[in-house]
């Protein structure tokens, strides 16, 4: 089959590799139809991440089943299903919970599998033409009866919907609060739909790239571009001087100054001066234990230098991590079906997989009009190859 293969840094190439298979019995296998680039590609496209070469990138997944192991129960060969970025076993113990980002058995000694993700794992990605779901059953999402006509927003549902919800739901968000998301990148703009879903009465929006902006402006937010002036006087000036109720981070260790140098701690440092005291900040921007390419002294060993005392003084409290994105994806998948969120309004690009080196290039300069982009591998080539199954039996169509 086709795939989006890591060939170093900044450089990715489509290749023939082996065939996503049925390799235990609780196994799917989907005809991937929609398959994004993620902010969080770039990390491992940019050589920010021990990513191996060769592996094949690709987190955020939309497809129709074509072949189930045999254990497999629920899932049946040719409905539409959307996987979430956290591939998780559904019987751990953070698992159990609810907290499926953290799943402790599918990549042990660590907490969080993911597909086509450095260090989340052995699980391919699914910007290829198939993909191997494990633990098929819990990790399917089966999408209603309109899965085909409004796939662009469903195929939301595998990452940055949810991770966007789950910062609002870290930072607590209530009905007529106000909330500072710093990022309008798909996640920030993700955060500000969830934030008004959640019935905030104010949103604002730091960045410096006016096409974001302009699409957290288009569903209601007010907007900040930190290169014409401070980010913390101007979101202290919509706030009365108070700072917003909640915030949320949405950039991580890669948050830039205004001229686009990396500085790892501006926009967690902003945050505690921009969120009043008292007040709750939800961090989904990744940021990573260790980043030896990292110009930043602290930042080589994964450390920021924190406002903390600022922080302790204001009463303020701090959730981050992975989205759990199974803690949501199926509520917010009832939201896009009954018209209540269309996410999409961020895709700017649906391309052939064959184009998919060229996206990551224009994504990763954060060329103007680039705010997101859907890889179509089914447009490479619809019919499935023909193939021998190994291991574990399995029903195909
Ligand atoms: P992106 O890179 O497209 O967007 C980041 C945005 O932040 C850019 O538009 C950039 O201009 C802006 N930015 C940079 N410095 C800033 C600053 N100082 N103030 C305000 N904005 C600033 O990425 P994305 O896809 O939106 O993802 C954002 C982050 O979320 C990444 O770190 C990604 O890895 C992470 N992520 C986390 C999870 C999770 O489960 N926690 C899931 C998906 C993505
Ligand atoms: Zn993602």
């Amino acid at each position: 089959m086709k795939a989006l293969v890591y060939d170093g840094p900044n450089k990715v190439s489509v290749k023939d590799v082996p065939d996503a298979r049925i390799e235990r019995p609780n196994d799917a296998v989907i005809r991937v139809t929609s398959t994004n680039i993620c902010g969080s590609d770039l990390h491992m496209y940019e050589g920010r991440t021990d990513m191996e070469e060769g592996r094949v990138l690709g987190h955020e997944n939309l497809g129709q089943v074509v072949e189930v192991g045999d254990a497999v129960e629920s899932v049946k060969v040719g409905q539409w299903v959307c996987l979430p970025f956290n591939v998780s076993c559904g019987y751990c113990k953070n698992c159990e919970r609810g907290l499926t980002g953290a799943c402790l058995s599918l990549n042990p000694g660590t907490a969080g599998a993911a597909y086509g993700f450095s260090g989340m794992g052995p699980f391919e990605g699914g910007q290829a033409e198939y993909l191997r779901v494990p633990h098929a059953d819990f990790n399917c999402l089966q999408l209603p009866e309109d899965a085909q006509e409004k796939e662009a927003d469903y195929v939301m549902l595998s990452d940055i919907f949810p991770t966007g919800y789950h910062a609002t739901e870290m930072a607590c968000v209530q009905p007529g609060e106000s909330v500072v998301i710093y990022g309008a990148g798909p996640v920030g703009l993700m955060a500000t739909l969830s934030a008004f879903l959640r019935g905030a009465s104010k949103v604002i929006v730091v960045d410096r790239f006016a096409d974001r902006l302009a699409l957290a402006e288009q569903i209601g937010a007010i907007t900040v571009d930190f290169s014409k002036k401070d980010a913390v006087e101007q979101v202290l000036h919509h706030t009365d001087g108070q700072g917003a109720d909640k915030g949320c981070e949405c950039v991580g260790y890669q948050a830039h100054d205004p001229q686009g140098e990396e500085q790892p701690n501006v926009t967690m440092n902003s945050l505690v001066a921009t969120v009043r005291a008292t007040g709750k900040i939800g961090v989904v921007g990744v940021f990573v234990p260790e980043d030896p390419k990292a110009k930043d002294k602290l930042e080589r060993k994964g450390q920021i230098a924190f406002d903390w005392g600022q922080f302790w003084m204001k009463g303020l409290q701090l959730g981050t991590g992975q989205a759990n994105v199974k803690a949501y994806n199926r509520r917010l998948c009832e939201l896009i079906r009954v018209g209540k969120a269309k996410p999409s309004f961020i895709v700017s690009h649906e391309l052939p997989l064959d184009d998919a080196t060229e996206a990551y290039k224009n994504f990763n300069e954060r060329k103007k009009g680039w705010t997101k982009v859907i890889l179509k591998p089914a447009s490479v080539r619809t019919t499935r190859p023909e193939r021998k199954m190994a291991g574990a039996g399995s029903k195909s169509k």
